[in-house]
Parts: structure tokens; C-alpha cells; sequence
């Protein structure tokens, strides 16, 4: 069988993860536990997801020319992952995010940096790519101008577009009915849908499984009972997963089902990408 071509447009980022018990107020300065940096961004994740289930990824994003940028690059290689659309520049930083971890709660400053800079510009300059593929993934962690211009061109040349509305943000009517599916988690459709019931969306549920709609009916595969370690990124290997599926021609049944597996498999082990299955170990799982 060839491998499905997907293409993931969206972020790439560094997690910069500070583990500290105390967390410092205004002018404070506190002693931390650990730190470590770990390869992240919705995008990068999903790009991730999808290669260890062995679709044939390109990933079409921004990084700085620095040390992260380095790092995150050679991640994705080491992934199989196609990264000559993956542009440094000189001028911006890696995307990153800086995690505050503690008992109490979780702090979490986001800053866009070369992700800010995927451009609509910088898409024309690589559509090419997007043309090949069987299935494009979009998440909202580049600028919003350049998500609606991707759909457009999705929709214009036939090429079917998963849009995850992560984070959440509006978007208008015209552009929501031309994604081949949206998959919001529950506070994500509550937000951005509430009651809709629409054909084109997959709602993920955390541990209460997963709801859709095919052939008007509503219908809902049960989540796996499995050992919880860390949730990140659990979202980022369903929406993976979900486009390998379906990119195989597989139903829209059967495609969440194997991403329901895929997504339950990853919660097992920590980190996003840490914990994203191979393509046998979900095969395996749902035998
Ligand atoms: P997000 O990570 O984007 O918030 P969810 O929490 O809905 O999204 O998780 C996405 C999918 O991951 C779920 O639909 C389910 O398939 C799987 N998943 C998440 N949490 C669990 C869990 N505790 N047990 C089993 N599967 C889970």
C-alpha cells in the first residue's frame, strides 16, 4: 500500500518546562525543582502523530535560527517528516512555550514567534506541497488570515481539510462549512458551536469518548479505559491519527475508531510526542 501524503500546516514550538513548588509573586525570586525542554506546538505534534502511523507527512511551517529551531528541525527528521518547508528566519525566534508546573496550578506563557510568520505569502511560495497531498491538518496556532486562505485553497482544488480548533478562535460561517471535518474538543465546540450538530464535526471528549455524525445520524465510540500519565497531546494524536485514517479511505467510523485507539495509547507515557503510538502498536491495541 503507499502511504497516504498529509500535510500539516500550523506551529512548531519548544516547550520550556519549569517544575517548582513555589511560585513566585511580583519581584520574587523562587528555587525550581527541574526544568527540560521538550519538542511541542499543535502542529509539529500532529505531524508527529501521523508518521509514526505511517502516513508520508510534510510540514509546512516557521522556526528561528536558533538553537531551538535546530532542535526542533532535527526532531521532526528524525520522524521521517518532510521539512524543506520549514523556513528559519534570521530575524524572529522559535516559537515557544513557557510552562510553569506546580502542584497548585499549571502557567503557561505562549509566544508565537516564527509561527507568527506563516504567512499567506509564505503558502503561495509552498503550495505546491499542499497540491500533492491527499489530506491537509490545520490547527490555530498560525495567524488566523492564513488559515482561512488555506481552506480556500483546500476547497478550491478538491484537497480535503481537517480543521482542529485548537486554540479555540471564531472563524467565519463560510469558512467552517468548507472544512471536510472540524474536530473540537468538548470545550472547543461548546465555544465555538454549541447545541450545532453538523456533519462536519468530530467532537473528542477526554475519557467520554468521541461523538460525530454520519449519514444524519448522531453517533459515539466509547473512550478506552487505559492508565492515565499525561494527557498532552492526546488531542494532537487523535487529529494525526483521524487524517492517516481517513486519507486511507477508510469510513468515518472507522477512522475515529483507530484515532480514539491512537489517542488512547498516547496518555499512557508523558509528553505529546512522547507518548504517540506506531502504527502496529494501535493495530495491535484494537486486535
Ligand atoms: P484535547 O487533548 O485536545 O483536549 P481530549 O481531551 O478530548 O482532547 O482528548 C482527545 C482524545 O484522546 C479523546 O477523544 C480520547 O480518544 C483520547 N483520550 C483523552 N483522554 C483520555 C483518557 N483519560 N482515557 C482514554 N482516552 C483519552
Amino acid at each position: 500500500m503507499t502511504k497516504p501524503k498529509i500535510t500539516v500546516i500550523g506551529s512548531i514550538n519548544m516547550d520550556l518546562v519549569t517544575e517548582t513548588n513555589v511560585v513566585p509573586v511580583q519581584g520574587e525570586t523562587v528555587r525550581g525543582e527541574n526544568f527540560h525542554t521538550i519538542p511541542g506546538g499543535k502542529g509539529a505534534n500532529q505531524a508527529v502523530a501521523a508518521a509514526r502511523l505511517g502516513a508520508d507527512v510534510t510540514m509546512i511551517g516557521r522556526v528561528g535560527d536558533d538553537a531551538f529551531g535546530e532542535e526542533l528541525l532535527n526532531n521532526l527528521r528524525n520522524e521521517h517528516i518532510h521539512v524543506d518547508h520549514v523556513e528559519r528566519l534570521n530575524q524572529t525566534p522559535t516559537g515557544l512555550a513557557n510552562i510553569i508546573l506546580s502542584d497548585q496550578d499549571n502557567r503557561i506563557i505562549i509566544v508565537a514567534g516564527a509561527n507568527g510568520e506563516v504567512t499567506t505569502e509564505y503558502i503561495e511560495q509552498v503550495k505546491q506541497s499542499i497540491l500533492d497531498s491527499d489530506y491537509v491538518l490545520l490547527q490555530f496556532e498560525i495567524p488566523k488570515e492564513t488559515i482561512t486562505f488555506c481552506i480556500d485553497f483546500c476547497q478550491e482544488h478538491n484537497i480535503p481539510v481537517i480543521i482542529n480548533p485548537a486554540p479555540a478562535m471564531e472563524l467565519d460561517n463560510a469558512s467552517w462549512e468548507k472544512a471536510t471535518y472540524i474536530t473540537p474538543n468538548e470545550t472547543e465546540k461548546e465555544q465555538l458551536f454549541g447545541d450545532t450538530l453538523s456533519e462536519h464535526l468530530i467532537t473528542t471528549k477526554g475519557k467520554d469518548g468521541v461523538t460525530f455524525v454520519e449519514d444524519r445520524a448522531e453517533k459515539s465510540v466509547p473512550s478506552h479505559a487505559v492508565e492515565v500519565v499525561d494527557t498532552t497531546g492526546a488531542g494532537d494524536t487523535f487529529n494525526g491519527a483521524l487524517a492517516v485514517a481517513l486519507a486511507e479511505g477508510k469510513s468515518l467510523t472507522e477512522a475515529v475508531t483507530f484515532a480514539n485507539a491512537a489517542a488512547a495509547l498516547s496518555v499512557g507515557k508523558m509528553g505529546a510526542q512522547g507518548g504517540m503510538p506506531t502504527r502496529e502498536q494501535v493495530l495491535q491495541f484494537l486486535r
